[in-house]
């Protein structure tokens, strides 16, 4: 039994080992060649979470997320034993949200079964998109029908939460073909749904190539979005963030503790936390986790950007990340949080928003439209940019 006062809390875990190395994708994840160097970087995990075990001695961790990378790119063994270091170091809720991430041809039935056995109750597939073109302008090396034997291994070992990844805005890439897309994949009936839109990241490959494709424009682009939206909403996937999507009682319990500004504690060279009040990363580079961490000697620091989060920041966060929720935020919760009235200074900001069905403000809450939502870095970074908060605390909350 775990007394009320004691906070719950999300554990992430960083695997930056992928087969392959995708054209657009900016995560911190490399194709290991060093010898050995799975077994080192479980064992530095391991000594990393046991670091951790007393600061986090009176919390509750309800969500697990081992994500990369392509964690089921390392061999089994390793990753169980960082499952079994996770429900060794920390006092996980009974019905702890436990989520790997895969990619197809990295796992099988036995692989799954296995992980089910260590506590693994969720696994999130990438598939992007169905569609061999869009797949190899991607530079996924998977098939649809590769992706669709992942699927039904998973479900075959009994898993019984699967989220998969699709993709708009893929180079040549039609409003009927996500619309493809999304009816195949909602067919197999996942429990959750993420669609994300791709961003040309700067230094990709794909950014670096970008002239040499031919992008959807921005209407089309609105255009993926509402209909996928709409489509989604008629098989039965809710939509309860900008880019995702859940069958009922299935949203994703991990990713809710981001936008809702609750802690979390990530392990892993470039994994993030909020903790204690403090935001902070590690560094991006395996080498120097592995030897910061278990190398003492060293004296390396691998911790990046550790910062405390003031109430202004936290205020910010909170609008920044609620709005990206379809319920938004609530404004008496701003007031009891932050002691700020939501509409004395941001009011006037969401007017022009409100005016122009971006926004509705309807009442306790405020939240984006599909439009809103559509546009939401603009928004968000011009609602932000608000300089005042500060001098308006006459109490010096800020
Ligand atoms: S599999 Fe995922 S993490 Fe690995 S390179 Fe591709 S997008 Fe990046």
């Amino acid at each position: 039994m775990y007394s009320e006062m004691q906070k719950k809390l999300g554990i992430y875990i960083h695997i930056p080992f992928c087969r392959t190395k995708c054209a657009y994708c900016d995560f911190y994840s490399f194709i290991p060649k060093t010898e050995g160097i799975y077994e080192r970087y479980a064992d530095a995990l391991i000594a990393h979470m046991e670091a951790y075990r007393d600061a986090a001695r009176d919390r509750i961790p309800d969500s697990v997320y081992i994500g990369g990378g392509t964690p089921t790119a390392m061999p089994t063994d390793q990753l169980i034993r960082i499952i079994k270091a996770v429900k060794k170091n920390f006092k996980l809720s009974r019905n702890t949200e436990f989520t790997v991430e895969v990619n197809p041809k990295t796992a099988d039935v036995k692989t799954f079964r296995r992980l089910r056995r260590a506590g693994v109750n969720r696994i999130s597939i990438g598939l992007q998109s169905a569609d061999p073109t869009e797949l190899k302008s991607l530079t996924r090396t998977h098939s649809r029908v590769d992706f669709e034997e992942c699927f039904k291994d998973a479900r075959a070992a009994k898993i019984k939460n699967i989220s998969v990844d699709l993709m708009f805005g893929i180079p040549n890439q039609s409003v009927d073909s996500l619309l493809r897309s999304i009816d195949y994949l909602t067919r197999l009936h996942p429990d959750h749904i993420s669609l994300y839109d791709l961003k040309l990241e700067e230094g990709t490959p794909l950014a670096r190539m970008a002239d040499r494709f031919i992008f959807p424009d921005e209407d089309t682009e609105f255009e993926m979005y509402c209909r996928a939206i709409e489509m989604l909403e008629r098989r039965g996937y809710k939509q309860y963030e900008i880019s995702n999507f859940a069958r009922p009682g299935k949203m994703s319990r991990h990713n809710l503790k981001y936008w809702n500004c609750e802690e979390y504690l990530g392990f892993g060279p470039g994994a993030y936390s909020y903790f204690n009040s403090n935001r902070f990363s590690f560094v991006r580079n395996i080498e120097t986790y592995i030897k910061g961490v278990c190398d003492p000697a060293s004296q390396l620091n691998i911790t990046v950007g550790l910062e405390q989060i003031s109430g202004k920041a936290q205020l910010g966060e909170y609008i920044m990340l609620g709005l990206r929720l379809n319920e938004g935020i609530s404004i008496s919760e701003i007031g009891r949080r932050y002691g700020v009235d939501f509409g004395e200074f941001y009011g006037k900001k969401c007017e022009k928003y409100i005016e122009y069905g971006y926004m509705i403000y309807r009442g306790d809450r405020v939240y984006l439209t599909r439009e809103g939502m559509f546009i939401s870095n603009y928004i968000l970074s011009d609602l932000l940019s608000f300089e005042d908060l500060g001098a308006v605390s006459p109490a010096g909350r800020f």
